[in-house]
């Protein structure tokens, strides 16, 4: 998988030898000496990672990270900070500011690789996630809704036989957030496929093995998303790797220090909750693509889907399809005499009416306006003509009760069908031989049905 980096240092030693691991790895790679070109470059490739020096004259790394993070245009990109001291105080400072990783000079090459494979992938997600929720609504507000999301109050889930070490976490945790702990992996699993926002599993815990503990929550449905941090020993490399390639989303070097705990818990939590966010969002867009807001029904374009896959397979030797144009009589009238809202309520009602008197395999929607239609796969003409009679008894038959029950009126439709025939038959053609039928039924008189004699 590659991925596009940018790489910034003030030194050019450093940026070439970066640039030349890099792109033997066939990654794509563009390069920056300072920080205000390195945001003019972020702002203008919109990299998959950045990789940034901490020290830089005049602008610094921890700056030219805040302000990547404060732009939402180029928030989701991740950045690994390059750092030459393996100093506390630059790793608290950096996490701070948002970054999400470190490295430290000399780079160790396999470190680095695995570092970049992990954020490639979670970059992958999230831009994943952006595209479908653009299509959908407006990134702005989704944008800043997210960025009001926070980093605290969150249920961590802590699995850590080692009594030591797991109350000092538990106790750092428990000023911002609601920790939970738990020494046995399998009550473990159980409690994170409920309500928990990230794990923290001891990758050298005594009496289980931590990694496979993460890789079986990494192969479950319900707990495939939840972001997990793992306690290493950065001196076994072989398992710091192997930890990133099971998907652990980060690490934590023993002895754990209270504030790189709390800083790395604070932005796995915080990005947790802007994918959840993100997917929920997606859901109720997948959602709003496909239904009619008024009635409930499908709407016409989740209906065109439809219909053109059964006119296909129609066509092609299959079984066939029938459809129902139905058109509400003189609606206008209702509108002009009793306003748009109860306009709106008789839609309503109809679609209920509509919807009980079809059989399960039907599809009724609203085709726009004060039309609708009825798919009906499988079904000959004279059975849907059938059907359709019953539906127009049903709305003719009953008065609608509207405006709080003060008013009851009656309500008739005017109902064309039409059936697939012959191996050239389109789906346009089978609505415009329905819609044509309708127009029969509205100059015979209104509340009739017509089937379609071409
Ligand atoms: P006909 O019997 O010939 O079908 O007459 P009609 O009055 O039903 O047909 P026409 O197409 O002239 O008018 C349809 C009306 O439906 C016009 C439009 O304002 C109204 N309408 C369309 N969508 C809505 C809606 O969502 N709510 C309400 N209340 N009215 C709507
Ligand atoms: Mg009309
Ligand atoms: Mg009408």
């Amino acid at each position: 998988m590659s991925a596009r980096i940018l790489v910034v240092d003030d030194i050019e030693a450093h940026v070439r030898l970066l640039e030349a691991k890099l792109t033997a790895e066939y990654y794509e790679v563009a390069t920056a000496n300072d920080g205000p070109t390195a945001l003019a470059m972020a702002a203008d490739m919109l990299p998959d990672i950045i990789l940034l020096d901490v020290m830089m004259p005049g602008m610094d790394g921890f700056e030219v990270c805040r302000r990547l993070k404060d732009d939402p245009a180029t928030r989701h990109i991740p950045v690994v900070l390059v750092t030459a001291l393996d100093g506390r105080a630059d790793r608290i400072g950096g996490l701070e500011a948002g970054a999400e990783d470190f490295l430290t000079k000399p780079i160790d090459d396999v470190m680095l690789f695995a570092r970049v494979r992990s954020l490639t992938r979670l970059k992958l997600i999230i831009d994943e996630l952006r595209e479908r929720e653009a299509s959908g609504r407006r990134m702005g507000v989704i944008a800043s809704a997210a960025s009001r999301l926070g980093g605290n109050g969150g249920r961590v889930l802590i699995v850590d036989d080692n009594e030591r070490q797991a109350e000092r976490v538990f106790n750092e945790l428990s000023l911002e957030h609601r920790p939970v702990l738990e020494k046995d992996p399998e009550k473990a699993h159980l409690t994170a496929r409920g309500p928990v926002d990230l794990v923290i599993v001891n990758a050298t815990a005594k009496d289980f093995d931590g990694l496979r503990f993460a890789a079986t929550l990494r192969s479950d449905e319900s707990t495939r998303h939840l972001p997990i941090l793992a306690i290493v020993d950065t001196d076994e490399r072989s398992r710091v790797v192997k930890a990133l390639e099971i998907g652990v989303n980060d690490l934590l070097p023993k002895p754990v220090d209270p504030q790189e705990l709390s800083a790395r818990v604070r932005t796995q939590i915080k990005r947790k909750r802007y994918t959840d966010f993100l997917r929920d969002n997606l859901d109720h867009s997948l959602e709003l693509a496909v239904t009619d807001q008024l009635t409930g029904l499908h709407n016409r374009r989740y209906m065109t889907g439809q219909l053109n896959a059964l006119v296909n397979r129609a066509a092609h030797g299959g079984d066939p399809v029938a459809a129902l144009m139905i058109d509400i009589d003189h609606f206008k009238k209702i509108n002009d005499s009793f306003g748009h809202p109860v306009g709106d309520e008789v839609l309503r009602e109809f679609a209920v009416r509509l919807a009980s008197n079809v059989r399960a395999i039907d599809l009724p929607c609203r085709y726009g306006g004060e039309e609708f239609t009825v798919i009906m796969p499988d079904t000959r003409l004279e059975d849907a003509h059938r059907i359709a009679e019953r539906i127009r008894l049903h709305v003719a038959g009953s008065p609608f009760r509207v405006a709080n029950g003060e008013e009851m009126l009656t309500v008739t439709i005017s109902i064309g069908v039409a059936s697939t025939h012959g191996d050239d038959d389109t789906p346009e053609a089978l609505l415009k031989r329905a819609d044509d039928a309708v127009y029969e039924a509205k100059s015979g008189g209104r509340n009739k049905v017509v089937a379609s004699a071409a």
